[in-house]
């Protein structure tokens, strides 16, 4: 009988946990991509990505003579009845944690057991499964130092080469085409990310990672904080829909490391970051839907995601170029520098009072690296509400900030059109793809800032004594 291998965030073939073993087995295997309630849950950008990822990794497999079986429906429908249509008693997966995800799969392995199907799910996702790191005492940790301290000695797996041919099934199930499920058609809001600036794919990333390793690891401690300079790897694009492992990226810092590039350690700290944001999600979901410390219920953010200063900060018209630039950066491009993240969600919590919750949610639809774990951790350290978290009341300057991270205004440049009489490419890409109805234009004046680098501090820490009992 066939194995059905059920694809998600795992869409490469080398360094596979789930393929390696499915090989071992020497039978049929059938690959299968769903478009199920948690691709249908998904933001614009990310599905539209998505969709990218999925062909190249059909195209993929048609290269090792198999085909990438496409269903639409409820995941447990659509399992059952590739199950019924083509005999296949086993279905396997790489394992997922963020919370749709887990509901969707526990209720696929109940109703797939109650047939007797075999259900099995493989690592892969991650370094380090979140329940094998525990403390002392057996919990899971809230804090990421003495969580980098704990799996600092492990080692990433060994390579898995990817399978030359999949033993193909005696006839291939019918499949959707992919361009029937108008994967970009949430990006129809009236702009669309500008394809130019994606890498898609498992040979891409690949190159991706190959590259950065060769130019840039070296400075990577310093270059990473730059906005206006190529100094990261870019591969959180590729992560997060598992067209590169993250044990390949890991033994590549591990490598760099011992072949003495400075920036190597400081690389691979960063990728203990999203285990460690996998590691808390998986023992706390609310990570992902409320203030992971409660007191902070009690803050008085404004949960208005249309009041005029979240359109402003939405659309890139602060009046604050650093935030502004950012924020258009990730409407053209899907992807958002991280020192920018930071500024940008500084600025909305703090200086717009505005809960991170918005900031979380439209991320979520506009970034094509959108990652369940990251993007919840990252907003919860910024706003101070979660575990591990930047202390409230230290409130990002966008000004000294942007003197500091863009120091000749490079990347506000890029991205901010109004006010130059030959603006750059990236900045004349955001005004086609932001929507008509926006009304933007490189002729209209640039707005003075919403709220003041100096004033938006004294909101925020005012706000913040309120919290404390204080005010
Ligand atoms: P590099 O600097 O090259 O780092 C390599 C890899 O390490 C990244 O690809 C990523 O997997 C991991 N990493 C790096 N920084 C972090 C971090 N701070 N936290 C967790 N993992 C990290 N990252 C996402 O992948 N998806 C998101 O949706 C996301 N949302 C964020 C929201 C906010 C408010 C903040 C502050 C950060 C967010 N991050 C998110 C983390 C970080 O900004 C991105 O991972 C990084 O910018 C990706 O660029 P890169 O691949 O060039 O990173």
């Amino acid at each position: 009988d066939p194995i059905l291998l059920w694809f998600r965030r795992d869409l490469r073939l080398a360094d596979h946990p789930m393929l390696a073993e499915a090989m071992e087995t020497g039978g049929p295997l059938i690959p299968v991509f769903l478009h199920d309630e948690v691709v249908e849950g998904q933001g614009a950008a990310p599905r539209f990505r998505l969709g990218l990822s999925v062909e190249s990794f059909a195209r993929d497999l048609d290269a090792v003579g198999a085909k990438l079986i496409l269903r639409r429906g409820r995941a447990l429908d659509s399992l059952r009845a590739l199950c019924a249509e083509t005999g296949a008693r086993a279905v396997w997966w790489s394992r997922a944690y963020d919370p749709d995800a887990r509901a969707r799969d526990a209720e696929v392995m109940a109703g797939l057991d109650a047939e007797g199907i075999e259900t099995r799910d493989f690592p892969g996702h991650l370094l380090f499964e979140p329940d094998s790191v525990e403390t002392k005492t057996g919990g899971y940790y809230k804090v990421y130092t003495p969580y980098m301290k704990a799996v600092r000695d492990r080692l990433p797996d060994a390579p898995l080469a990817p399978p030359a041919r999949l033993p193909a099934p005696e006839s291939w199930p019918q499949s959707d085409r992919l361009d029937d499920w108008h994967m970009a058609r949430g990006m129809n809001r009236g702009g669309a990310v500008v394809a130019k600036y994606l890498v898609v794919g498992e040979r891409a990333a690949r190159d991706r990672l190959d590259r950065f390793v060769a130019q840039r690891i070296a400075d990577y401690a310093i270059a990473r904080d730059r906005p206006d300079i190529e100094g990261t790897s870019g591969l959180s694009e590729n992560l997060t829909y598992g067209e590169i492992s993250i044990h390949a990226c890991y033994r590549a810092a591990l490598a760099a490391r011992e072949a003495g590039a400075e920036g190597a350690e400081h690389f691979r700290k960063e990728l203990v970051w999203r285990d460690f944001a996998y590691h808390l999600l998986h023992h706390t979901p609310r990570l992902i839907s409320r203030n992971w410390r409660a007191e902070w219920d009690r803050f008085p953010w404004s949960e208005d995601g249309d009041s005029a200063e979240a359109t402003a900060w939405k659309r890139g018209r602060t009046g604050m170029a650093l935030v502004d630039a950012a924020m258009r950066e990730l409407y053209a491009t899907g992807r958002m520098h991280n020192r920018a993240r930071m500024i940008t969600g500084s600025y909305l919590t703090k200086h717009l009072q505005t809960h991170w919750k918005i900031g979380h949610d439209w991320f979520a639809d506009c970034l094509v690296d959108w990652d369940p774990a990251n993007n919840a951790l990252g907003w919860q350290w910024i706003a101070g509400s979660g575990p591990d978290a930047a202390p409230y009341f230290r409130v990002y300057n966008p000004v000294s900030q942007a003197e500091k991270f863009d120091p000749e205004g490079a990347y506000r440049r890029a991205w901010i059109a109004e006010g130059q009489a030959d603006p750059p490419q990236t900045a004349r890409d955001f005004l086609a793809a932001a929507p008509r109805a926006w009304g933007l234009s490189a002729t209209m004046p640039y707005p003075e800032p919403i709220v003041g680098a100096a004033e938006g501090r004294d909101r925020a820490l005012s706000a913040y004594a309120t919290l404390r009992g204080r005010a």
